[in-house]
Parts: structure tokens; sequence; C-alpha cells
């Protein structure tokens, strides 16, 4: 198609058209992204999130992802907010905005405010956010790549959790960097959690008796199992890590080395799913 062939009047509103159908195929894919989560599809494309999905099997920006799914997800509680979307009354960065500002806030306060954001700029809304929060600065978490092997990490912490990071560093009595206390306490967390969860202590029991075993699964199973998988097998993500039954346990699958697995809270779920058992709530 040659452009310079056409007269202004016609470039004006070809372009004006455009933008009407790039609203309404913008809609139709957050739909698509919606259910998409719904069903945890993205499990099956060994992606560990929605957000993982959007990056890797869509091609999106990491930017462009968060807010195509923020959209989605707001469409789900507030499904009046397709129309405006299509309207152009809303756009994708209005929407990512408001729900940074009131994370935590009902659908119905996030429908109110984002009213009283329809048609605004980017930093028109911004401004307009700040007014209507009361928030001075919002909180910003950045981290920046320094060199190879270290990344500067921007945090804000509540004076509660500086108070236990001083008496840490008092109770141990060694001047320790920032950096060597935070190794200190992932360490020491990691091991925590995995001795709890995974029970990956010096001997554990190797089985229950044949009246116990059900579907809780044995110390000394667990952590082979964990030992063994270390990950989420289908898509190798370390999150939320659950212990599956393969052939479901209600199918009679059996809880044994064979028929376990590690999967992440997602694939556990998008598994279930697949064998038409309901889902669990989130642990
Ligand atoms: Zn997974």
């Amino acid at each position: 198609m040659k452009l310079s062939h056409l007269t202004d009047h016609a470039l004006f509103f070809d372009t004006k058209s455009l933008v009407i159908h790039e609203r309404s195929v913008v809609l139709k894919l957050l739909y698509h992204l919606k259910e998409i989560d719904r069903r945890k599809l993205y499990s099956d494309y060994k992606c560990s999130s929605l957000f993982d999905f959007c990056v890797r099997e869509l091609g999106y920006s990491e930017a462009s992802a968060q807010r195509r799914i923020v959209a989605a997800r707001m469409l789900q509680d507030i499904p009046e907010i397709g129309p405006k979307l299509k309207a152009g009354k809303l756009t994708l960065t209005n929407i990512s905005q408001v729900n940074q500002f009131y994370k935590n806030h009902s659908p119905e306060e996030k429908k109110e405010i984002l009213q009283e954001v329809e048609g605004l700029s980017k930093r028109e809304c911004e401004k307009k956010l700040f007014d209507l929060s009361g928030k001075e600065n919002k909180p910003v978490e950045k981290q920046k790549r320094l060199s190879k092997d270290q990344v500067q990490v921007a945090i804000v912490l509540s004076d509660k959790t500086l108070e236990k990071i001083e008496r840490l560093k008092s109770l141990l009595g060694q001047d320790l960097s920032m950096d060597e206390l935070v190794l200190y306490m992932a360490t020491e967390a990691i091991k925590n959690v995995e001795k709890t969860k995974f029970k990956t202590t010096e001997k554990p029991r190797s089985s229950l008796s044949p009246a116990k075993v059900g579907r809780v699964v044995p110390a000394g199973v667990k952590r082979d199992i964990y030992l063994r998988d270390k990950k989420c097998t289908n898509c190798g993500s370390i999150h939320r890590l659950n212990f599956d039954h393969r052939i479901p346990y209600a199918r009679g699958g059996p809880t044994n080395k064979e028929n376990l697995r590690l999967l992440c809270f997602h694939c556990n779920q998008r598994a279930r799913m697949r064998a038409g058992l309901g889902v669990s709530p989130p642990p």
C-alpha cells in the first residue's frame, strides 16, 4: 500500500479508524489474557506466571507485559473499564498507575478513582493520583546493575524491620556489611524453610506405617524429592513449591518418590484443572 498516494483527508480518517481498531484489538487481547490466567494455561508452555508467558512466549517487553496483565486482571473485578478502554477514555497506563497507587484498595474504590483519571495524560494522571491519595512520594524499589556480579538495590524498610536488623547485628557481634548481613539472613531463612517444608534434616524418617500413609508425604520422601527436583519440574520456577501426585491421589496415585514431583503453585493448579480436579486455595 502506497500511503504517499492518499489524500490528506483519507490519511487522517484511515489513521483514526486504525486507532479505533487497535483499541478494540487490545481489549480483545486483555480478555484472552484474563482467560489464560484463569486456566493457568501458561504452565503448559513451561512459563512460571502470566508475566513470564507474556514476555517469553508473546514477546512483550517487561513493562508492556505488566501493563496488560494489570488491566486484564482489573477487567475481572471492574468490567466497566472494557468499554472505556475501547472508547479511549482510559489507557493501559492510567489503569496501571491507579493500580500502583491503590494496590490494596477494593474494586469499588478503584472504580471511583478510575473515573477521576479518565482522559488524562500519564503526567496529569500521576499528579491527580498524588493529589487524591495524599501521598507525598510513593515508595520506589529499584534495582540497578553496577557490575558483572553486583546489583544496587534501593529498598524501603519500616522502622520495625530496621530495628530487627540492628538487633541481629548486635546479637552477631560482628561488623557485617549490609550485603553480608542480607546473605546471612537469606541463608538461614532458606535452611529453615527447607527444613520445615522439605524435611532436609539429617535423619528423616523414610516411611510411615502403611496405615498412616495416605496423601501425607513422609519426611524422608519429601527430602528425597526436594533434593532430586529442587525446582518446579514443569517450568523451572523456585517459587511456592508443592509436592504433586503425577497420578492424582484421588485417582489412586500412590504417595511415593516415583509418583511425586515438585511443582510450583501455578503448575500444580493447572495440573489439577487438567485432571478435572478443583483448584485448591493458595497456601
Ligand atoms: Zn511451575
